[in-house]
């Protein structure tokens, strides 16, 4: 009876949420980061509510997610077959004891730069898994394996983001009990990816100095759910005559809770910061 209760709740919550992201999807919609954002707290509360119906084992998702798989090609409702999977994959995380982070940003920012000198920056503290998403070849995770971890590579071909199950295809790949640190290189794009979440308890999105100083206001859904923005390639904002200070007060009046900080993978700069603002130390 309780379920049937809970259940019923459930589904209104989904409407709910879906009735705040179509509203902020609105063209000349002046109060979307509004709407975004109280779509996310319904959807974060959704996420709490959906456990509470069914509290999966390791085995039994694994099993359930392959007729989802299947769905997924079927359903009309690709984000909430992404969401449902999603779900699973933090639960397969959560129960191996492994932080994942979902690192995006546009092409050319600097993600395997910095995921490969935050690999670096952790050896011999943790035990690091990468996975690269990217249209074709595998660059990236061979780059990041050079520097030690355990890498599995993701071709989208023509998709311009990851999507959980993808990622759930590559958990396949490694023992978890492996690793302790798992970062997923997103594919390289400022718009689709933040409309899929992986199940990684952690969103950083990277961007360069060499992108200008509005890459936040002209891309706010991108920055609504991330934790860490990583302002890259900070000792070129002189020479490109960018206002990092700028890029910082955009972050902080669209998503108050997100940290910046401010790297350089050439220089060093704030990698032990960036580490840190992950929960990575
Ligand atoms: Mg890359």
């Amino acid at each position: 009876m309780a379920n049937r209760k809970l259940e019923d709740l459930v589904e209104h919550m989904r409407a709910e949420r879906n009735t705040l992201d179509n509203l902020a999807r609105e063209p000349d919609q002046v109060a979307r980061a509004d709407l975004m954002a109280a779509a996310r707290l319904l959807e974060r509360s959704l996420f709490h509510a959906e456990r509470a119906i069914s509290s999966p084992g390791i085995m039994e998702p694994i099993q359930a997610e392959e007729g989802e798989m299947l769905d997924i090609e079927i359903e009309e409702d690709l984000l909430e077959a992404n969401r449902k999977l999603a779900e699973v994959n933090r639960s397969i995380f959560a129960d191996h004891g492994v932080l994942a982070i979902d690192v995006m940003g546009a092409i050319g920012s600097g993600k395997t730069s910095l995921i490969a000198a935050m690999v670096e920056g952790l050896k011999g503290r943790a035990r690091v898994g990468m996975f690269g998403g990217d249209t074709a070849t595998s660059i990236d995770a061979d780059r990041v394996r050079e520097k030690g971890a355990l890498t599995v590579q993701i071709n989208t071909g023509k998709e311009c983001h990851l999507d959980a199950n993808l990622v759930r295809r590559a958990l396949e790949k490694i023992d978890l009990d492996d690793i302790d640190i798992l970062f997923i290189e997103n594919v390289g794009n400022l718009i689709c990816p933040s409309e899929f979440d992986l199940g990684c308890s952690k969103r950083v999105v990277v961007v360069s100095v060499t992108e200008g100083e509005s890459m936040v206001v002209k891309h706010p859904m991108m920055f609504l759910d991330a934790d860490v923005m990583a302002i890259n390639k900070v000792d070129m904002a002189e020479a490109f005559g960018t206002d990092v200070g700028k890029l910082e007060s955009d972050l902080a009046s669209i998503s108050p809770d997100a940290v910046a900080i401010r790297t350089s993978v050439r220089s060093g700069e704030g990698l032990e910061n960036l580490l840190d603002a992950l929960s990575l130390l």
